[in-house]
This record gives structure tokens, sequence and C-alpha cells, in this order.
């Protein structure tokens, strides 16, 4: 097992797989096989480009091989930061083949967050595109590898400037020993609780066994047509079962570079697309595109919705809406997945998060003293089973607080079960904003806007938005005898701090002082109260 990763004991392990449910199987090996069963079929399709299984193999033993000869090897970590395309998965199934490690960056990452995972991962190389959505990578590449001298390589998907064209490792083959299955395959970030993302270890069995679990409980087969909406990054899209799924089921992937309704539901109709995942806010504005879209959605078995809370009254619109079932999904990277069925009645589906998986999926529901609390009530969901992680990556003093003694991890959501076992999630302890399914982490933000010379204090925390779900708003006190700073002004301040779009505050309020607890801290459960009970116009 990795340095820096925490191992499950051997009896464990020896259980798992004696159960069946880790199966020795590596996602390079998957692909392998799944190319033998079925070469000629599509496996991915990014607009006019098409892949069949057999190329999608082929491709990603030259991209392992190329890697290899630029000096990568097994455990190597290596940030991927592409956009939804074919370009992503055949860099991780290369890297996978390789026994080399994936950490995946999100698209909407700047310089501080890819730093970090540099530093974090100790990465020896990045892989990116040449622009996304108007950004121009390269320059962001190079704030970075000047000043992370153990970044060896750049590699560019598209006109790479000074670094190294992908297409420059795309020449030959040559044959790798499969890595261990009880190994990290890949990293997944963290929603983060803490000021900066963490990584999360999943290893290739773990992670097969999510994607083939999840993918026998909404019967993907060779039939499916998975539309890839979300961030390829996202565990959401890549296995649950989303694209991992998909490809062991023997069906076709469909990468969708944004969201929006109008390419979306072009995809679907071209395609005849079968299921896709989504969160509430991109579900909106599919609602709305509904309205006067008039795409043939009718291949549409399936439309899964989660990572952050579907209201009722949107849930009920949703099988009406689209002629298919709703499937509520509630997750995390970390591991536990709980799904609606397919057969659940219909107040189930509208009203719950539905149940785990894995039939050896562990969960608790405690009070603040770790106390199991009665059925019905709520408290924080504690998770173990056999893919949710023990420990983040090279992070022993947040696992020490983050775990129980015998490694139930503390997801820091407060649920409920209902009588009949289905989880309903009521609120989270950790600090965190779900920014329409993107994890804000409102210390990070607030360490950044306290660095401004204008803000001597600074709490961010959510504020009720029709289309996010949540916003985020800043509340700050000014520093002595400087001026009250804006939104724009600290918006920009934090860009050139590098940090994510989606982090910078929705709203700014400067306040003298900040309401506190008993034991002196910022209140910010009465910050968010007073701004939820403002009338939306003054918020
Ligand atoms: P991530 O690891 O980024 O997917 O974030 C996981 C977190 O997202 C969970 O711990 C929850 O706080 C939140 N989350 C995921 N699914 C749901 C859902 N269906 N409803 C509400 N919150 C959710």
């Amino acid at each position: 097992m990795l340095e820096g990763c925490v191992p499950r004991a051997d009896d464990e392990i020896g259980r798992l797989r004696k159960a069946g449910y880790w199966a020795g199987v590596t996602l390079g090996g998957l692909l392998r096989e799944r190319s033998r069963a079925h070469g000629p079929r599509t496996a991915l399709v990014d607009y006019d480009r098409r892949f069949s299984y057999a190329e999608l193999d082929a491709w990603a033993d030259r991209l392992a091989t190329g890697f290899a000869r630029r000096g990568i090897s097994v455990g190597d970590r290596v940030l991927v930061q592409l956009p939804n395309g074919a370009e992503f998965v055949a860099v991780c199934f290369g890297l996978f083949r390789l026994g080399a490690l994936p950490v995946f960056t999100l698209p909407a990452y700047r310089a501080d967050e890819v730093r970090h995972l540099c530093d974090i991962a100790q990465a020896v190389a990045y892989v990116i595109p040449a622009v996304f959505g108007g950004y121009d990578y390269r320059r962001l590449a190079r704030q970075v590898v000047d000043s992370r001298p153990a970044l060896k390589e750049v590699f560019v998907a598209g006109d790479p400037g000074d670094f190294t064209a992908l297409s420059e490792l795309d020449k030959e083959s040559a044959e790798f020993a499969d890595p261990d299955p009880s190994d990290v395959a890949f990293f997944l970030l963290s929603g983060g609780t803490t000021a900066l993302p963490k990584l999360i270890p999943r290893t290739h069995d773990d992670y097969f066994y999510q994607a083939r679990i999840t993918a026998e409980i909404d019967e993907l087969g060779v039939d499916t047509v998975y539309l890839a909406v979300l961030p390829v990054e996202f565990n959401f899209t890549w296995g649950c079962p989303g694209i991992i799924g998909t490809l062991h089921a023997g069906g076709t992937v469909v990468l969708a570079a944004s969201p929006s309704p109008d390419e979306c539901f072009a995809l679907i109709e071209r395609e005849r697309v079968t299921m896709t995942s989504v969160v509430p806010t991109v579900m909106h504005l599919w609602l709305e595109g509904r309205h006067w879209s008039e795409h043939d959605l009718s291949s549409l078995r399936v439309v899964q919705v989660g990572s952050a809370k579907l209201h009722r009254e949107v849930a009920e619109e949703i099988e009406p809406a689209f002629g298919c079932r709703l499937q509520q999904v509630f997750g995390m990277a970390e591991g536990l997945l709980t799904f609606t069925r397919y057969d659940d009645p219909h107040e189930t589906v509208v009203a719950t998060q539905g149940r785990p998986v894995s039939p050896a999926d562990e969960v608790r529901v405690v009070d603040s003293d770790g106390r199991d609390v009665a059925v019905g009530e709520i408290g924080e969901l504690l998770v173990r089973g056999p893919y949710t992680l023990r420990g983040y990556f090279r992070a022993p003093e947040h696992n020490a607080v983050a775990f129980t003694e015998n490694g139930f991890y503390h997801s820091g959501d407060l649920v409920r079960f209902t009588e009949d076992g289905n989880m309903v999630i009521e609120g989270r302890l950790k600090d965190v904003i779900i920014r329409g399914g993107d994890k804000v982490s409102a210390t990070e933000v607030e360490a950044h806007l306290t660095a401004h010379p204008d803000v001597e204090q600074a709490a961010v925390v959510p504020v009720p938005d029709a289309l996010l779900g949540e916003g985020t708003c800043a509340y700050v006190i000014v520093a002595p005898g400087r001026p009250a700073p804006g939104l724009p002004v600290l918006k920009e301040w934090l860009r050139g701090r590098g940090l994510a779009e989606f982090k910078l505050p929705d709203r700014v309020k400067v306040v003298r002082e900040f309401p506190l607890t008993g034991l002196g801290k910022v209140d910010k459960k009465v910050l968010a109260r007073r701004l939820a009970q403002q009338p939306a116009e003054a918020r």
C-alpha cells in the first residue's frame, strides 16, 4: 500500500474478497477485458469523435507507454485537469495501466488550489487542456511549475506552447505488469471541511466494486448510453455508476462539455441517451429548458439527481417533464452511496435519498456524544464499508478526528432514517457551503479574505438561493481606518490569490461585530439564520 495511505487490516481484506465484494480486478484490467468482449462496440462519444472499446484500450496502452518513456512510473502522482472529453478517460486508463496515480483536479481550480494539490500529492506531472472555457491553462501551468520544481512535466491536450503535447506520448505500445488491485488507483478530492481539499485514495478494488454494484442496481447493460454532464472528475460522473459502471456494462459513454439544456438535450436525442446524472441546479435549468425545447428525449430511462439537496417540489416535476425515472443519489467522494431504487414507492423517490448501495455498508447515526440515536431521530452520519476510505492521503492529524477508533468516517452530514430504512438529509455539521453541487469550504475562503488589507475578520455562510440552492455570503468586519471593501474588490482579490471562480462569494455584508457562541467562537449559525429570515431582495 502506498505510503501515506491508511491500510485496511489483512483479515478485513480477506473477508471482502471471500464475500466477493472485492473482485481483484484493476481498472486497467476492466477495460482490457471489456475490449476483448466488446471490441468494435462504441465505448466513448466526444462530439464527432467516436472510440470503440478496442480503440480506447489501445489508446490507453500507448499513453501508458508514452508516460513511462517520460519517466513516470508505478505510484507516481499525476494531476489530471482536463475538461469532459475522451482525453480524460484515455489518460486515466493509461495511468491506471502503468500503476501511476491520477489526481482528479477540477477544471475550475486555479493556481492556489493546483499548487496545494502538487504539494500534498508530491505530483511529478500535470495534464491540462491548452484552452478551455476561454481560459489558457498553459498560463496556469507556468505559474505552478515556476514555484514547484518537483513537477517535472506538463502535458497539454492541444497546442502545447512551451510544454509537451499529449499527442507526443501517443506513439507506440508496450506491456506493463498489472498493478495490485488492492493498491490505490487514483485520488478524488474531498469537498473540504478544512481550508484546502484533501486527497481521497480510491483503490482498484474498492472503486470497481462501487461501479459494479451501482451498475447492477441501475440495471446497466450493453444498451446503456450514459451522458456525462457534470465534470468527469466528480465521483458522481466517474463511478456512481457513471463512466466506469457504463464501461463495465459494455455500454456507451457520451461526454457533454457543458450542462446546458441546449447541448445536453441535443446529445440525448442524437445518441439516444438512456441515463444521466445531474445536480439539482442543473435539473432546474433542464426543467426550464424542457418548456421550450423540442428535442426528442424519449430514450431517457433514468435521471439521477444528487450531490446537493433535491427539494420535493422539484423532485415531483422530474418524471412528468422527462418521461423517465428519477433516482435520488446521496454520495460522497469518500465512499458511501445511497440510492432510491427503481421499484421504490413514489413517496420514497421524491422525499428520501434512498438506501446504501451495498449490503456491506455500515451506517450509524449518532448524537454529539457519539451515541446511536433512535430510528427517525436526526444525528450525524458515520459510515464504514467496502468502498469507504480509511483515511485521507498524508493527513494523520485530520484522520485522527475524522474517523472513530474502529474506522467509521464522520461524514459531517446530519441525517435521519425512516422506518423503512431510507435516509433523509437534514443538514450538516461541517463548515461547507454546497453551492449548486460545488463544495465551498468556508474556512478556505475566510483565510483568503482576511489576508485583504481592508478586512479584519470574515465569516462565510450559506444564503438561500433559488437556483443554486445555497449561495455564499461573506460577512466582514472592516480593518480600522480602512474603507469597506465591496463585492467586486473582494472577488478580484480572491481571483488574484488563485481561487476557483465557484468559491468567490455571491454577496458581501459589512458588520461591526459578529455574534459569538458561548465559547467565544463566531456563531455562524446565527449569521446564516439571520440571512435566511430576511426577504430574498434584502439578502
Ligand atoms: P462530494 O464528496 O464532493 O461529493 O460531497 C459529498 C457531500 O455532498 C456529502 O457529504 C453531502 O454533504 C453532500 N451531498 C451529497 N449528496 C447529497 C444529496 N443527495 N443531498 C444533500 N446533500 C448531498
